[in-house]
């Protein structure tokens, strides 16, 4: 299986090794840029767009307004054909043709022209007129009318029709004051329109009170005159003007500025609307003309222009960047999960690749044990048996070739069909139910029964036998179903012969050692102070009592055996066998259960082994008898025959090991010697058979007056002694008269009294055995010279 090396690429372009981040960092800066660029699109067209309508906007409030002006002027002008044309003109006829007119205008006057030859008719004319009192007036002190200077011409307001409240400034003389006079001045030609000067109305209300005069001169027609008949005016308010009629200043889009600019020096601002210019470059002027007055009207976006006109940027920018912040989320968690799974992949990937090549390691593996196992035959069938697998080993030990078995044997024709029925029938008998041979053949691959790999005659191609070991085993597949077996055999011919040989010998030493009394071992010590014996004959059971089989694996039970009084002696001396080498000889007892204490002898010779233990071979037998002889042997030769009592040579020995333990011990020690008197005369005289009964007797005697310690022993002839093992020379001499009245007190029947002389000596430190024992013979010496029946005390 190849892994393509060529990483795929995300999207065609991304190659999949760039981290998540990087993708979605990228995504997030090229939609934020993006984002910036729309943005700034939508900025650049909400500009562009808020220019044109403002441009809109203004444009058509300027039109208004210029409308608006020229309106004014058509109307002054209509009113001065009125009166151009009419001969006389009463108050009620201008009031009549006025009143319509008054649109967007403060007041309409008429203000003929009078002479100061005139002026008295002229005042007294209108006082009829009016029906009150009436003078041509100017302005005073304080901005009060009174009666006009005498000047050669007025023009006093004769009639006027007003909006205000307030009454009409009838008579007020227009030559009276100089920004009117000027006004009439430069409207002294037919035809001509002239507007004042800005100035403060009189009569309005104070905040319509910025205005101007639009004055008209009336000239009578075809008759020349030398100045105009009278002048028309209308009072025009700037405010009202400008923004009567239009969007109130809260909701105007436009900040609307108005100067005047045939104003020598700075123009003076007319009317300023209410409202609050907003923060924008847009601005537009236009020159507006009134009469003979030009004004300039300037026009900037009011705050509530700008406020009701948002731009886009803001939400583009706000959604482009959530947009993009989504976008980028979207890709890392894309990228991230794509690179898991192709982590994934890749780590699933090499797994596979490395449980493939182990597979196939072990597949070549097997091959070549099946190929390598010469010495095996491994056999594979499918479940009819039908062989599959033929190996090497095979080949070698049955004769057929791999082609001649594969596809054309089964595993039956293999073995002998009789020795196959025979164990099918064992088998039947022990499962209690039928088995076929084929499954016979296969019991060992029975899960549940536990059994040695069974021994089979196997049938070469040339018709011989050989025996093999044959295991048969299940062959699973990877679901684990049955799909085969397996049978491995193993030549045991030469093995079969080895072991029968074997077997032979052994039966041989058995009936050997079984002559041999006692039994033959194999003992062995471990360098970690174990021991067992590796071999046991059948003897060693009765030396012991004990289960061989046990002692294959360890000799405790025989140590338990052992006397506990020979049990450190026979350890030691193992032990030493086992560093020197040497022979190891012992006799010891052993306490069994049932035989009781015996005596054993055993001899063995050791090597030692390679791991530091000790290996011996040897026998053991049981002495017992041959002690119990021995020391019967040894109590007869130490034994005087006629009296029962110990002879001259146990005394000897004795008196040795008694000395020797005085010396080392430094404890007493005493002998008492004693001769019997005259006994040659009983002997003359009831004969020498009685001269032994009295013998006999006078042994029991003494012997019954004696302490268990004291070891009684006849010299010879009738001679005595008496050994007396920590007793000292005091303590033995009134034994030594003890005896001698218990000798002497008692008559031997037949005989009469019969005495002794006693002599008696305590071993002295640094005393050998014969000083001591010429000492007590001294002593018997003197008793004898002494008269004899008697006791002698010890001689120095
Ligand atoms: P005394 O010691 O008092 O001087 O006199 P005695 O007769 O005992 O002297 P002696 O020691 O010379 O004699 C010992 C005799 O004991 C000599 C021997 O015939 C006798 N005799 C030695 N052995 C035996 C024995 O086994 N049986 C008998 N019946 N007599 C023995
Ligand atoms: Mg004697
Ligand atoms: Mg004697």
């Amino acid at each position: 299986m190849s892994i393509p090396t060529q990483r795929p690429k995300m999207l065609g372009f991304i190659s999949e090794e760039v981290s998540a981040w990087l993708v979605a960092v990228v995504a997030l800066v090229v939609g934020g840029l993006l984002t910036a660029l729309l943005a700034l699109a939508a900025w650049q067209l909400y500009q562009q767009q808020q220019a044109q309508r403002f441009e809109l906007l203004a444009n058509e409030r300027y039109s208004r307004i210029e409308e608006r002006l020229l309106d004014q002027t058509q109307r002054l002008d209509s009113l001065r054909r009125f009166f151009v044309y009419a001969q006389e003109i009463t108050r009620d006829e201008f009031d009549g043709y006025v009143r319509p007119l008054l649109h967007r205008s403060q007041a309409y006057s008429w203000a003929p022209r009078v002479s100061q030859a005139q002026r008295a008719d002229f005042e007294r004319q209108t006082r009829e007129l009016l029906g009150r009192d009436f003078s041509i007036r100017e302005l005073g002190e304080g901005g009060v009318l009174q009666p006009s200077q005498v000047r050669p011409v007025y023009y006093p307001v004769l009639f006027s029709q007003t909006l205000s409240k307030l009454p009409p400034p009838l008579g007020f003389d227009l030559l009276s004051q100089s920004v009117r006079r000027d006004a009439l001045n430069r409207a002294s030609t037919p035809g001509s329109i002239a507007v004042s000067a800005p100035f403060d109305l009189i009569g309005v209300d104070p905040a319509y009170a910025r205005g101007m005069l639009m004055v008209a001169p009336v000239f009578a027609p075809q008759q020349p005159d030398p100045g105009p008949k009278g002048y028309v005016m209308a009072v025009l308010s700037m405010r009202q003007l400008m923004a009567d009629g239009l969007p109130s200043a809260e909701e105007d889009n436009l900040v609307v500025r108005i100067l005047d600019l045939s104003a020598a020096g700075e123009p003076e601002a007319l009317f300023q609307s209410g409202n609050t210019v907003g923060d924008s470059p847009l601005e537009m002027r236009q020159v507006l003309h009134l009469g003979d007055r030009s004004y300039q009207l300037n026009m900037f976006p009011s705050k509530v222009f700008l406020d009701g006109d948002r731009s886009s940027a803001t939400a583009v920018a706000f959604l482009g960047g959530l947009l993009s912040l989504l976008l980028s989320a979207l890709l890392f968690s894309l990228f991230s999960q794509r690179q898991r799974a192709l982590t994934l992949v890749e780590q699933r990937t090499a797994e596979l690749r490395i449980s493939e090549e182990s597979l196939r390691d072990t597949h070549n593996q097997l091959r070549s044990v099946l190929e390598a196992a010469t010495q095996v035959a491994i056999i594979a069938t499918d479940l009819h048996g039908q062989i599959s697998t033929f190996n090497a080993g095979a080949e070698r030990m049955l004769g057929y070739s791999s082609e001649e078995a594969v596809g054309k044997l089964t595993l039956e024709h293999l073995l002998l069909p009789q020795e196959v029925q025979e164990r099918a029938r064992l088998m039947s008998l022990r499962f209690g139910r039928e088995i076929s041979s084929s499954q016979a053949m296969l019991v060992d691959s029975v899960p549940d029964i536990d059994e040695e790999p069974g021994e089979w005659t196997l049938r070469r191609k040339d018709g011989t036998h050989l025996s093999a070991n044959m295991l048969v085993t299940a062959v699973l597949d990877e679901y684990g179903l049955w799909v085969g077996h397996l049978a491995i055999c193993i030549d045991i011919t030469e093995r079969k012969r080895v072991h029968e040989a074997l077997e032979a010998r052994d039966r041989l030493l058995e009936k050997l050692t079984a002559q041999v009394p006692g039994g033959i071992y194999q003992f062995r010590l471990d360098p970690d102070g174990s021991s067992c014996f590796s071999y046991a004959s059948e003897g060693l059971r009765d030396i012991y009592e004990v289960d061989l089989m046990l002692l294959r694996q360890d000799a405790t039970a025989v140590f338990e055996r052992i006397h506990p009084d020979d049990l450190g002696r026979v350890r030691y001396s193992i032990r030493e066998s086992a560093e020197q080498l040497t022979p190891w000889r012992e006799e010891y007892r052993v306490q069994l259960p049932k035989a009781g204490l015996r005596w054993v002898r055993g001899e063995a010779t050791p090597e030692s082994l390679p791991d530091g233990g000790t290996l011996w071979h040897g026998y053991l037998t049981d002495i017992s008898d041959l002690k119990r002889v021995e020391e019967e042997l040894r109590a007869l030769s130490v034994t005087d025959s006629l009296t029962g009592i110990h002879n001259r040579r146990y005394f000897q020995e004795r008196l040795k090991t008694e000395l020797e333990r005085a010396q080392r011990g430094g404890q007493d020690l005493a002998v008492i010697m004693l001769d019997i008197d005259h006994f040659k005369h009983i002997n003359d005289q009831y004969g020498h058979a009685i001269g032994d009964h009295v013998l006999q007797n006078l042994c029991q005697r003494i012997s019954h007056r004696l302490r268990r310690t004291d070891v009684f022993c006849r010299l010879g002839g009738e001679e005595f002694m008496v050994l007396c093992p920590g007793s000292n020379a005091a303590q033995a001499h009134s034994l030594a008269l003890e005896l001698w009245q218990g000798l002497r007190s008692v008559p031997v029947e037949g005989v009469g009294r019969v005495t002794a002389s006693f002599g008696v000596a305590g071993w002295r430190p640094g005393e050998g055995a014969d000083a001591l024992l010429l000492r007590a013979d001294s002593g018997v010496y003197l008793a004898k010279q002494g008269g004899r029946d008697r006791v002698e005390a010890e001689q120095f």
